[in-house]
């Protein structure tokens, strides 16, 4: 067993990692966690930072920086953090990344950076989301700022929705100098970061002060104002130079076999909404308590769904997926938590019938065994249920978490000149620009399935291309 040397930084030599396990971030204990929706894991302190960084070979053709979506400067990041010095590497993560808060609190770095480092064949991969965290955590708590925003251009941006896409879009535009508003129809920002994800995913208070330092650079946000009946793209392109749509998407895909209609069977986002957000909702929750709960689906809406259903005091959480757990589209970090907090797991099984008693409620599920075939054009793995292979699961409330459909998108003037693709996403080229000039889009309503990094990445891209196509016009 090899064991970290109890220096305040970390021996910084290409074979660091020989004397060093991987350590991960200490985790609160189980009971503590299901008794609220706080975060998991505690950041570093500043030697494990060290010790841990100081695993990093430094490659000189780094695979983490080629697998990341946002080109993170990891090496240089992990050099400076080896060294102790916390200040340099905060200002340069800072620098070079728009919300780099997000990225460390959402970033699916077990497939990314972490899957590419050099040492998974000989070790085990620099821990490099923690000691992002730790930076963010170091950065902000030390006072380092943020680059200023350059000299104003003079033009202005409208960015339809205000979740990560949209404040993403808006954080990189007025660190360039563009007048942004900022345009949702929710009374609160932050689209599915405040309405959708678990305080134990990222913490209020992270999104409530960037809201607050945008507001500080001048971002202006028109809340409670509904793209396509208060505001029209013909309105917003007389007054602004440039429109970015970072509308998402809220429309569940709906349960299609028999019994789907029995009472409760319901949708998981909502039963989430009902526990995660601050809205008023018409219909009371869905009651789990002391109930046997099934999750259908294995994407981070079924995590979360399972997650919240333990800490309301289900009596048992389990999940069904079609594919094996390598295949789940859900972040790696969030299935072992589930696991770890008691949801079970039932794998290469699909649902065939919810099945009711005569009073019209839902009393199990009836799966077939699944066979496992080449993955689709989105990489997910595609699945043939055997005959003969049928088996029932009790369950009181069945949470249905297959994803989301494409958004309408609102009828009104030139909306309906926007080329909309095969996959229900606007149509974007590389610098995610619409079939109208001038009008961008990012986030899940131009591509689909998206994790939170492509959103954040994409919404960069589109950001880079309203600058050029910004440029352009002034030096017309
Ligand atoms: C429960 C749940 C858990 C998730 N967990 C993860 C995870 O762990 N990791 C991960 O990578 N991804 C996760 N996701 C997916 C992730 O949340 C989305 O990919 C991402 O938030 C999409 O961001 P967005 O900005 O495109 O859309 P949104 O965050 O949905 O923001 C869109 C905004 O547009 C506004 N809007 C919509 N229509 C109008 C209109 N007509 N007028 C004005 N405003 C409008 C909305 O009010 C909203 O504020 C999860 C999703 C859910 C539902």
């Amino acid at each position: 067993m090899k064991t970290a040397t109890a220096t305040k930084t970390g021996a910084r030599t290409k074979y660091a990692w020989r004397e060093l396990d991987r350590v991960e971030p200490p985790k609160r204990p189980v009971p503590d966690r299901l008794s609220d929706f706080h975060e998991v894991s505690r950041p570093y302190d500043e030697a494990t930072a060290s010790q841990q960084a100081s695993r990093c070979v430094q490659c000189p053709h780094p695979n983490c920086v080629a697998a990341c979506p946002l080109e993170i400067p990891i090496p240089d990041l992990l050099a400076l953090t080896a060294d102790g010095q916390f200040h340099d590497a905060a200002e340069l993560l800072f620098n070079t990344q728009s919300l780099p808060e997000f990225i460390a609190h959402i970033c699916v770095e077990k497939r990314m950076c972490e899957a590419a480092c050099v040492l998974t064949k000989a070790s085990e991969p620099v821990p490099i989301g923690a000691i992002s965290r730790f930076l963010l955590d170091y950065g902000w708590t030390h006072g380092v700022k943020e680059p200023p925003p350059a000299t104003a251009t003079g033009q202005r941006v409208a960015v339809i929705g205000s979740g990560l896409c949209g404040l993403m879009g808006a954080d990189a535009l007025s660190r360039q100098g563009y007048a942004v508003t900022i345009i949702d129809s929710a009374k609160a920002p932050g689209g599915r970061l405040v309405n959708g994800l678990a305080g134990f995913k990222v913490d209020r208070a992270v999104i409530k002060r960037r809201v607050q330092s945008l507001r500080e650079r001048g971002v202006e946000f028109r809340m409670g104002v509904v793209f396509g009946r208060d505001v029209t793209t013909g309105a917003l392109r007389r007054s602004h130079d440039a429109v970015l749509f970072a509308l998402g998407r809220t429309e569940a895909v709906p349960l299609e076999i028999p019994g789907a209609e029995l009472r409760g069977v319901c949708q998981a986002y909502p039963f989430i909404l009902h526990h995660t957000s601050d809205a008023r909702f018409h219909a009371l929750p869905v009651n789990v308590e002391g109930r046997q709960v099934v999750v259908l689906g294995g994407g981070d809406t079924a995590m979360d769904a399972l997650r919240i259903a333990l800490r309301a005091g289900a009596g048992d959480a389990l999940c069904i997926y079609r594919g094996d757990e390598a295949a789940m589209p859900a972040d790696p970090k969030e299935i072992e938590n589930a696991a770890e907090e008691g949801a079970q797991f039932v794998f290469r099984s699909q649902p065939a019938a919810i099945l009711g008693n005569a009073n019209g409620e839902v009393t199990g599920v009836r799966c077939a065994r699944t066979q496992l075939g080449a993955p689709d054009a989105a990489g997910r793995q595609g699945v043939r249920a055997q005959p003969g292979t049928e088996f029932d699961i009790p369950a009181e409330v069945v949470l249905v978490a297959y994803g989301f459909a494409p958004p309408r998108l609102p009828p009104c003037d030139d909306v309906a000149g926007l080329a909309v693709g095969q996959n229900g996403c606007l149509v974007v080229d590389a610098a995610q620009m619409t079939s109208v000039p001038g009008v961008f889009a990012a986030g899940s309503i131009a591509r689909w399935p998206v994790s939170m990094i492509e959103v954040m990445r994409d919404a960069r891209k589109a950001a880079a291309g309203i600058d050029r196509y910004l440029s352009a016009l002034r030096k017309v």
